[in-house]
């Protein structure tokens, strides 16, 4: 025992020291003032991998390479939905990009972008304009909500980690106004939460609120009954889970209603306000908390870039990932509508596609300022995995269908070996541990500034 876990901590400490840049060698960032310049934006899964791709391997040349995001750290979007359930603290999900441009050698400037001109070959962001040789743009999606704008305004998302911290102030602060509200009608409105879109997102967000309410906060609210709560996953069309096979969809379904998530197929919601969620059909379903995950778009930056764009805003590419007429502007990830050779439908918005797509457009950079020709992305798809809350996921891996505790142990070990940083997947790791012992985060962090103390 004493040997295994003595194992666990020398994994643990050098992978700490490999993540902070101690084992490897730290490139240096130094910049000729004839180098070119490649500026990467965004630091998601697909801008991260970009400009590292770059940093590391442009031996030989000299590459200034510059990445710019709004916020100083990575986001590993697929556990934020457990930071808004309380199932892990906001910290553990997030990667400072700084060690990274440290531990590979690239520079990193906190902005926001506010456009593009090609022409000028210049980034414009809110701390001025930054020129670029070459341009890879990585800026992701944000909620597609169709045009509605009332939808808009009064549900929540769940993109940034400020939107998952949002979240779950806003379930556990209805489950404190609850305890001390004498309406029944305003009490089931506090405690029903509605999760609009039955994609991945949606199927994981619901049953995990489900479980946060069942397994923590029904214990902790005695005054609020078991019927009270309800948690519904509402969706457009007829099924939940299309992208998966239909008996890992069917199986999803099932498990989410064994757990009580109440799931309405064939029911678009075409208003929000303070009531609640109105459907086509007139209904109205009163709830204080609409959560919205029913659709993506890419960054409103793209819509000024040439080419062809698809119906959710992203922008044509061709096989070397390049915009149309600009050789050295390259755009990745769920900005892009990149489609392989015959294929009828463009890669999915995905984290997988995306790492593949910085890589490739980076790599197409170093060839290019090498006098070599481009190459195409050569995407390995790797399959599906759902969690469907404690101790169940569906998961369908290079065609292995999995389900079950099987498929929850699989979603945990494939996601904790993704995630960047070993103080992020030990914190992750002792989160899961505490959520065994029905103990999540369930303090309302209060991000407003307190009032000044005296004296101070
Ligand atoms: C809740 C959730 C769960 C998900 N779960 C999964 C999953 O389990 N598996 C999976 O494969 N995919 C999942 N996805 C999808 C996956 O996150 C995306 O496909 C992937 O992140 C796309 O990578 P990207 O680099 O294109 O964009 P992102 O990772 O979104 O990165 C975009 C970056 O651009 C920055 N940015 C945006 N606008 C600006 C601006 N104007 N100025 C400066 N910076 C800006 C953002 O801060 C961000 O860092 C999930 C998405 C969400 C929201």
């Amino acid at each position: 025992m004493k040997k295994a876990l003595l194992g666990l901590g020398l994994v643990g400490a050098v992978g700490a020291a490999a993540t902070y840049g101690m084992t490897r060698r730290s490139n240096s960032s130094y910049v000729s003032p004839n180098a070119k310049r490649a500026v990467v934006l965004g630091a998601g899964f697909a801008g991260l991998n970009a400009a590292k791709t770059l940093a590391r391997g442009r031996d030989g040349l000299d590459l200034d390479v510059l990445l710019i995001d709004r916020f100083n750290f990575h986001l590993f979007t697929p556990i934020l939905y457990q930071v808004a359930t309380g199932g892990v603290g906001p910290d553990n999900i997030a990667h400072p990009v700084r060690y990274v441009a440290r531990a590979s050698g690239f520079r990193f400037q906190e902005s926001t972008v506010e456009g593009v001109d090609l022409e000028k070959q210049v980034v414009r962001t809110d701390d001025g304009e930054v020129p670029f040789d070459y341009l890879v743009v990585a800026l992701g999606a944000t909620a597609n909500f169709f045009g509605m704008k009332e939808v808009e305004e009064n549900s929540l998302t769940l993109k940034t980690l400020g939107d998952g911290i949002n979240i779950r102030n806003k379930i556990i602060d209805a489950f404190e106004r609850a305890e001390v509200e004498t309406d029944p009608e305003q009490r089931r409105a506090l405690l029903t939460f509605i999760v609009v879109g039955a994609g991945p997102t949606g199927v994981e967000l619901a049953t995990s609120i489900r479980d946060l309410i069942t397994k923590v906060l029904l214990k902790d609210y005695p005054k609020i009954a078991p019927a009270e709560a309800r948690v519904l996953l509402v969706e457009a069309l007829p099924k939940a889970l299309p992208m998966l096979a239909p008996d890992l969809a069917e199986n999803a379904v099932r498990t989410m209603r064994s757990k009580g998530v109440e799931i309405l197929l064939e029911t678009p919601v075409v208003s929000v306000d303070e009531q609640g969620a109105r459907t086509k059909s007139g209904e109205l379903i009163p709830a204080k908390t609409v959560i919205w995950t029913a659709g993506v778009k890419a960054s409103e930056i793209i819509a000024s870039l040439p080419g062809e764009k698809g119906r959710d805003g992203r922008v044509r590419v061709n096989r070397y990932l390049q915009v149309e007429g600009h050789p050295n502007v390259y755009v990745v990830g769920d900005c892009a509508m990149y489609f392989e050779e015959g294929a009828e439908r463009p890669l999915p918005p995905n984290a997988p596609v995306a790492i593949e797509e910085g890589k490739t457009a980076a790599r197409n950079i170093l060839r290019d300022l090498r006098g070599e020709d481009p190459e195409v992305l050569h995407y390995v798809r790797q399959g599906e995995l759902v969690s469907l809350g404690r101790s169940n996921a569906v998961a369908d891996i290079m065609g292995i269908k999995l389900t079950g505790i099987i498929g929850w142990l699989t979603w945990r070990l494939v996601y904790v070996t993704k995630l960047m940083g070993a103080k992020n997947r030990l914190g992750i790791l002792l989160d899961w541990t505490f959520n065994t012992f029905n103990k999540r985060e369930t303090s309302k962090l209060n991000v407003e500034q307190g009032p000044a103390q005296p004296g101070r």
